[in-house]
């Protein structure tokens, strides 16, 4: 097989995986080379009337358990190495969840705050002109990810119908409600982490009100596992931003901290609390610390400090491999990304199937059926993990790789 498209990170995160499955030449390729790369530049009109080329990607990894599904990010960086991984872990995820999905990514290079919201819906519609012909509720399903919204999504989804000619809302997903988005798809990624948590609580005999939880980056995801966490009865002991952090060792009151933050646009001077820096609050004395910021935030020089009985990995990468295998060897307990955030994608499903029915459900139907998803993987993961005596992370990528490879045998492309 050509191998010019290989995905390298990819091979050196499925490489253990491969060792334990014992994976031959073919099934290694199906891992490792998307099926479909799209490249390609496009013209816009910017505001002053001069055209700008723009550079997108969209990237169909694996189509074997269902049409693709994955988000489009607006970054400068953004290019065909990441959006492979990306999309990669997206297949790995969509099948750990065990939605009928595989995998995809889509991005632009493009620093969004440097344009007018007139020059991004250009930039939104320009980049599913020209990936119209190979997207679709039952091919491809975009969302957003970095940089977009239900804005973009709004404008996307319109693009698409014009060219169309017909309504097709089940081919993009996180669009606002009243286009045929889904009920708690905004705090969807938190909830889902919580209940994964709750699963775990239960199996390590931790009582919420006893739980002291350190949660940091306060965006959309941090900031409702916070809130969430707070209502259930959690003791939710600090959390920080970009800027700063806050610390009691007896609890904050997330609901105020929130208003705190909506008044004063910062966390620092919230009554009751002591300040404490990021690298701070990453070695606090906790029993869960939710990383729910940027990627490469625990490394090997701060691993040995973390003294979290568990991680929640809400942020995508929070931790290098060098600093997961030093946690490991300490007994820290880590809930991965790929499963630990998968909530978001599982209420993409549920929008997806909305859509395809016509048929919306209330905000509770959403939760309760998120909820089953979420403990259902989390299930299924302890199981794998006794199976193989392997790690989370390995088990994770051992359960979806299983699927995958299933799915490929069963429609006679693997032997
Ligand atoms: P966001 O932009 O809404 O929030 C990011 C937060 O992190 C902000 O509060 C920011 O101030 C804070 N932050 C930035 N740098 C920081 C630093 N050095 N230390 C502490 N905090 C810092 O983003 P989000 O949507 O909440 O996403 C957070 C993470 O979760 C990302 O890794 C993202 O890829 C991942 N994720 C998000 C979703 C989702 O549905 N939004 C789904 C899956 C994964």
């Amino acid at each position: 097989m050509e191998k010019d498209n290989v995905c390298i990170n990819c091979y050196n995160q499925i490489d253990k995986v491969a060792k334990v499955l014992k994976l031959g030449q073919a099934e290694l390729d199906i891992l490792t080379i998307p099926k479909r790369i799209l490249t390609f530049s496009f013209p816009v009109k910017l505001d002053s009337g001069d055209i700008r080329y723009f550079t997108g990607y969209r990237v169909q990894f694996n189509d074997a358990r269902g049409p693709t599904k994955g988000g489009i990010r607006f970054h400068p960086e953004v290019n065909l190495e990441e959006i492979k991984t990306l999309a990669f872990l997206m297949t790995l995820k969509c099948a750990v969840a065990n939605l009928p999905y595989g995998g995809a990514k889509g991005g632009i290079m493009i620093e969004p705050k440097q344009f007018s919201e007139e020059e991004l819906e250009r930039v939104s519609r320009g980049y599913i002109r020209e990936i119209n012909g190979f997207i679709g509720h039952d091919v491809d399903i975009p969302a957003p990810d970095v940089n977009t919204d239900s804005k973009i999504m709004a404008w996307m989804l319109d693009e698409y119908e014009k060219l169309k000619g017909r309504h097709s809302p089940a081919t993009i997903t996180g669009k606002p409600i009243a286009l045929g988005g889904s009920k708690a798809r905004d705090f969807s990624t938190s909830i889902g982490g919580a209940y994964v948590l709750q699963e775990l609580t239960e199996t390590f005999d931790m009582k919420p009100k006893k739980t002291s939880v350190a949660v940091q980056g306060f965006g959309n995801v941090g900031m409702n596992i916070a809130r969430i966490l707070h209502e259930w009865g959690y003791k939710v002991i600090a959390v920080s931003d970009s800027k700063s952090g806050i610390y009691n060792k007896n609890g904050l009151n997330i609901k105020d901290v929130i208003s705190h933050k909506q008044k004063t646009g910062q966390l620092s001077k919230f009554k009751n609390s002591g300040e404490i820096s990021n690298e701070e609050l990453l070695e606090l004395k906790t029993e869960v610390l939710v990383p729910a910021a940027l990627e490469d935030q625990i490394t090997k020089k701060n691993a040995g400090s973390v003294k979290a009985k568990l991680i929640l990995e809400m942020a995508n990468r929070p931790i290098t491999p060098e600093a997961d295998d030093a946690l490991l060897e300490k007994g820290v307990f880590v809930m991965p990304d790929i499963l630990a955030n998968a909530g978001g994608v599982v209420v993409s499903y549920f929008e997806w199937v909305q859509n395809s029915q016509n048929f919306y459900w209330s905000e509770k139907e959403v939760l309760e059926k998120l909820k089953t998803y979420m403990a259902n993987a989390a299930k299924e993961l302890s199981k794998v993990c006794t199976d193989f005596k392997c790690d989370m992370r390995a088990s994770l990528y051992i359960n979806a790789v299983k699927k995958i490879l299933e799915a490929e045998r069963l429609r006679g492309n693997l032997r």
